[in-house]
């Protein structure tokens, strides 16, 4: 399902984000920036040792990435030419600033690919795994941010797609798309 904000076009798809043909993809990382389970164990597969590689230096160096917060690696053998490798908040029963931070993974993630000019970038659902945010409340928080980036923002990339891996995900986001737009 597709909508288009002002000059960016926005995609919902059913998929698996390792095989997705953009310029980046974005990883739900942890904030030590070690290999995990979910996302970030298909995208590490899938791109090599190279993101290791770059995130023990992005440890070494900054310590890690603090939770709503975004870092850049290459993207090795993926596709996409580099992985945004932002922190989402753990569900602690959404008084804990999740939906802030949740936020700020989306905006931060997407100032990164402003920044290296990436013209089409590919998020997954940020959270909603093992950080057990709820989804249908993840999938408005989501389509916010992103509408609100696109539309505070003179430059944004030109194809944003969400890649949901399950059908229950990728209804939850299509169900947010017809209220937030
Ligand atoms: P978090 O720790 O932020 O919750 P997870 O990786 O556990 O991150 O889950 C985030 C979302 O990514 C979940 O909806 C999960 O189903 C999904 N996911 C897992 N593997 C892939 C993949 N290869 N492509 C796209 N989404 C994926």
């Amino acid at each position: 399902m597709n909508t288009r904000i002002k000059q960016t076009d926005l995609e919902l798809i059913q998929g698996d984000i390792t095989k997705a043909e953009v310029d980046a993809i974005v990883n739900a990382a942890n904030s030590e920036l070690i290999g995990g389970g979910g996302v970030d164990g298909a995208i590490r597969r899938a791109g090599g040792a190279v993101i290791e590689n770059v995130c023990a230096e992005i440890r070494k160096r900054e310590g890690g990435c603090p939770t709503g917060k975004a870092v850049i690696t290459p993207g090795g053998d993926l596709y996409a030419k580099y992985v945004i490798h932002t922190v989402g908040p753990v569900w602690e029963g959404g008084n804990s600033d999740e939906a802030e931070l949740l936020a700020s993974c989306y905006q931060e993630s997407l100032r990164l690919a402003v920044e290296n000019s990436i013209q089409s970038i590919a998020f997954p659902s940020i959270s909603t795994g093992i950080y057990g945010y709820p989804t249908e409340k993840a999938a408005v928080v989501a389509l916010t941010s992103v509408k609100d980036f696109v539309m505070q923002n003179n430059t944004a990339p030109a194809i944003i797609q969400f890649i949901l891996f399950d059908a229950a995900t990728n209804n939850c986001y299509v169900d947010a798309l017809w209220s937030v737009f």
